[in-house]
């Protein structure tokens, strides 16, 4: 495969189309971008990381195509988790051995239970960039956006937009892809939500492979879009089209049937089992009245997505004491009500996407440790969202074991 833009050579027409296409893609309206004060700067790194070494390799992310094909079938069960946010200074050997050490306990235990292989994909070696409701924080500073694009310390310097940043965010994915590489035994496949798009541009082959030519990202096997990010006019989304990476597209309560449709024919235009992920984040109160006529018009659609629940991000509520927490009964019950819609509708219940970490940390609520209102600032240590420790990952495993045992 042949890296996008080719450098140096004439370009070919494959190339020239898809110069073309990934133009239009980017110029539509995109959400969640940060404003880089001197765009020059920007335009500089971005012209480097063009030559940056890929973190991937598109044939493994062939590879996970076709793991990701038998998981829409109904023969293999998926699970990604990992940090809502990666950070550089936590980007050491102990916390990601923490962490694939987590996402393979739970993988052994839902394998046995479902009887099926479960195809492992880190949320790791790139989930530096962060959506957020509103640009501004309490103290009026710039929001917070992800290392890759600003720092979360609070001043007016640490919050501006620093486009070296993405250089950083390779270099830190680079090495945290390498360990990956080093520490698993099994197959584990890498994936961050494909927000920022001046990185995500920036590493790039060409596929001709398929059906049309199309982009292999260089960053991650399994990119996804977010459930900001995904009108159906913007660029996030025709940028996902151009890509022969199999994606994930989160879907909150706001989704209709119809829309949903929509979301498959663009992004699964040419019906290729596991194309697509469907990640449904609904919350445990919605799950069980919103999925099911989703399920029902995707289904009479023909097209073979994997249905995947994230319990994480429905389930967000702000404790007593101030602390984003979610609790583990209610990530628990929007499983199982994933679950219970599948079971009734005959579809398969593909996997689950969490954000958990091998770390001792104090940031959901519940589990059979008791963790209280009270215990969350001793470990709150997360970036961003909170997340399963390893217990209450271990506990969660547990639990979905018995679901797929049914
Ligand atoms: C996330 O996965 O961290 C996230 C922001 O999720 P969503 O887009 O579903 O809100
Ligand atoms: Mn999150």
């Amino acid at each position: 495969m042949r890296r996008f833009p080719p450098a140096g050579s004439p370009a070919r027409p494959v190339d020239r189309l898809l110069a073309r296409r990934l133009d239009e893609a980017l110029a539509r309206p995109a959400a969640q971008q940060p404003r880089w004060p001197e765009p020059e700067q920007a335009s500089a790194v971005i012209g480097r990381l063009h030559h940056a070494d890929p973190i991937v390799a598109p044939e493994e992310t062939a590879r996970l195509s076709g793991r990701l094909a038998s998981v829409a079938r109904g023969a293999a069960f998926l699970l990604q988790g990992g940090d809502c946010a990666e950070t550089f200074a936590g980007n050491t050997e102990s916390h990601l051995r923490a962490n694939l050490r987590v996402l393979e306990r739970m993988a052994a235990v839902l394998g046995q239970a479902a009887g099926m292989p479960v195809v492992k994909i880190a949320r790791m070696a790139g989930q530096y960039a962060k959506p957020r409701s509103n640009a501004v924080d309490t103290l009026g500073l710039p929001v917070y956006r992800g290392d890759i694009v600003n720092s979360a310390e609070r001043t007016p310097a640490a919050r501006t937009p620093d486009p070296h940043r993405m250089a950083r965010a390779h270099a830190n994915a680079a090495g945290a892809m390498e360990l990956v590489r080093g520490l698993c035994a099994g197959e584990v496949y890498i994936s961050h939500e494909m927000l920022l798009l001046d990185y995500e541009r920036a590493v790039l082959w060409v596929d001709a492979a398929g059906p049309e030519p199309r982009l292999s990202s260089g960053l991650a096997h399994f990119p996804w879009i977010g459930d900001r990010t995904r009108q159906l006019d913007g660029a996030h989304v025709a940028f996902a089209e151009l890509l022969a990476n199999p994606i994930g597209l989160k879907i909150g309560p706001s989704v209709t049937p119809e829309q949903a449709v929509e979301y498959v024919r663009r992004l699964d235009p040419h019906r290729t089992p596991g194309r697509l992920t469907l990640v449904s984040r609904m919350g445990h109160t919605l799950v069980r009245d919103v999925l099911p006529p989703i399920v029902e018009k995707v289904n009479a659609s023909g097209h073979e997505v994997i249905w995947q629940c994230d319990p994480m991000h429905g389930n967000t509520r702000t404790s007593g004491n101030g602390y984003k927490t979610r609790h583990f009964d209610h990530v628990v019950d929007e499983i199982a009500g994933f679950f219970e819609v599948h079971r009734r509708l005959g579809t398969h219940p593909g996997g689950i996407h969490v954000e958990v970490t091998g770390d001792d940390v104090t940031e959901c609520l519940g589990g059979s440790s008791g963790i209280a209102e009270t215990d969350l600032p001793a470990r709150y240590r997360t970036a961003c969202d909170p997340r399963l420790n390893a217990g209450q990952a271990g506990e969660l495993a547990s639990a979905v074991a018995r679901m797929l045992r049914g």
